[in-house]
């Protein structure tokens, strides 16, 4: 089953608001076993609403629509389903009663405007809204069916739990399951990850099932493997031996899968080691202990860190030996070093962590922007890693942020490349 994706609002045209609804529905249907083949965005005019659903209905088998079922007289999608169907609108006397007698309501009048939500296209079905006042609507046209949703996102999510979700998977029918599973690699760009995967590409091109699809975003990228079945077990059948052989090509540049983040990882490995992290930053300015921090349960394992961005703060907070700020700079490799051995010693941490180098965009000691130094120091271990970083300030900062957890996820993983013995 397809479906198109129709969201309706000026202000997503205008770009006051991103589509971020649309986004929302194409993971929900693709979870129900409908593909979303096609998705628009259209203003707030009954003419082009309509046509939007008429022409989702001549390639789909359903359109879902978001935005434009609220009181105002901007909201026109229902005036859009009438007359993509043909029909009239027609006030529905229980949704009536409903609207005029909500708590709050009592004794004052209901403004006309609202009662609006009443209004149903002849033969549509209201989707009950649980926690706003527009409902969704439901409505047939010819073989296809038209689901209408509300635009705030806590609405539609309750609308489509609660009825929209169930009608357009029965509508799917039982017959068709999509299960996707994604996974997600670090330190390897997204053109290296498709060409270590391009044989497993290459042979499940021709059935076209599993799809195999590549995401890339702050250096990381993911791996989204889509399989279609008649159950949710054949489907994990067709996605096992790609993910098996993606696994083997990826090795440690894959850190996990589905909704596993790399911070969440690495301070999982970290609280497995019974160890303890102290960030040193510079040039990402609290960014990366701001990535750690963000995963629930950092506090046991995260003692804390510093921002040390004046080279002079490198040696005064840091005990950075003033003599290797002189000879090799505060970006360095040795700088690095120091700083990670100078943060895990004033929090007495396991691990000290650091990142020095030059954001952009003008140069460094003459260094060019996106240098980046990052360094690790543990019991027995001390690594550091040297990259050039492209892209601009914010990218630059960002990627290096990354670049410094999945240093410490690489030093705590368990080698897979250990012979077994
Ligand atoms: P309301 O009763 O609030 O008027 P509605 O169904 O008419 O609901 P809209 O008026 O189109 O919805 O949008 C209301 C709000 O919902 C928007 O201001 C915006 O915050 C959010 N919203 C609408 N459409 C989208 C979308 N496609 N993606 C993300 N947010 C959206």
């Amino acid at each position: 089953v397809r479906a198109e994706v129709v969201a309706v609002g000026d202000e997503l045209l205008a770009g006051d608001i991103v589509n971020a609804n649309a986004a929302w529905l194409g993971a929900q249907l693709a979870a129900r076993g409908i593909s979303v083949s096609r998705g628009v965005v259209v203003g707030d005019r009954v003419g082009e609403i309509a046509a939007a659903i008429r022409e989702g209905l001549a390639r789909a088998d359903a359109v879902v629509l978001t935005g434009g079922l609220g009181p105002t007289s901007d909201d026109l999608t229902r005036e859009g389903l009438a007359a993509a169907a043909g029909v009239r609108l027609v006030r529905d006397g229980h949704l009536e009663a409903v609207l005029t007698r909500r708590p709050g309501r009592s004794g004052r009048p209901v403004p006309g405007n609202n009662l609006r939500q009443a209004d149903l296209p002849e033969g549509a079905r209201a989707l009950p809204n649980p926690v706003g006042t527009a409902p969704g609507i439901a409505l047939e046209i010819g073989s296809g069916l038209v689901v209408a949703l509300p635009g705030p996102p806590h609405e539609l999510a309750a609308v489509f739990a609660d009825s929209a979700g169930p009608l357009l998977a029965r509508r799917a029918g039982s017959d068709s399951v999509l299960v996707t599973r994604v996974l997600r690699t670090v330190g390897m760009w997204e053109s290296a990850v498709s060409e270590a995967l391009a044989p497993e590409v290459d042979r499940v091109a021709a059935a076209g099932n599993p799809v195999i699809a590549f995401l890339a975003s702050e250096g990381q990228t993911r791996v989204r493997i889509t399989a279609r079945a008649t159950g949710r077990a054949a489907a994990e059948a067709l996605i096992a031996p790609v993910e098996a052989a993606a696994r083997a090509a990826l090795s440690r540049h894959l850190y996990g899968v589905d909704d596993d983040t790399l911070e969440a990882v690495t301070l999982r490995l970290l609280s497995a080691a019974g160890a303890t992290l102290a960030c040193a930053e510079s040039l990402t300015g609290g960014l990366l202990s701001a990535r750690l921090t963000s995963v629930p349960g950092a506090s046991a394992v995260v003692l804390g860190g510093v921002v040390a961005y004046a080279t002079a703060a490198k040696s005064a907070q840091l005990g950075v030996p003033p003599d290797v700020l002189a000879r090799d700079g505060a970006v360095s490799a040795t700088a690095a070093r120091a700083m990670a051995s100078g943060v895990r010693e004033r929090f007495g941490a396991t691990y000290g962590l650091a990142l020095t180098g030059v954001a952009g965009p003008g140069e460094q000691e003459g260094r060019p922007p996106g240098t980046v130094h990052v360094a690790m120091v543990g019991p027995g271990v001390a690594r550091d890693v040297a990259l050039l970083l492209p892209g601009d300030r914010e990218r630059v900062r960002t990627y290096a942020a990354v670049a410094a957890v999945d240093l410490l996820r690489r030093t705590l993983v368990p080698d897979v490349r250990t012979p077994e013995r």
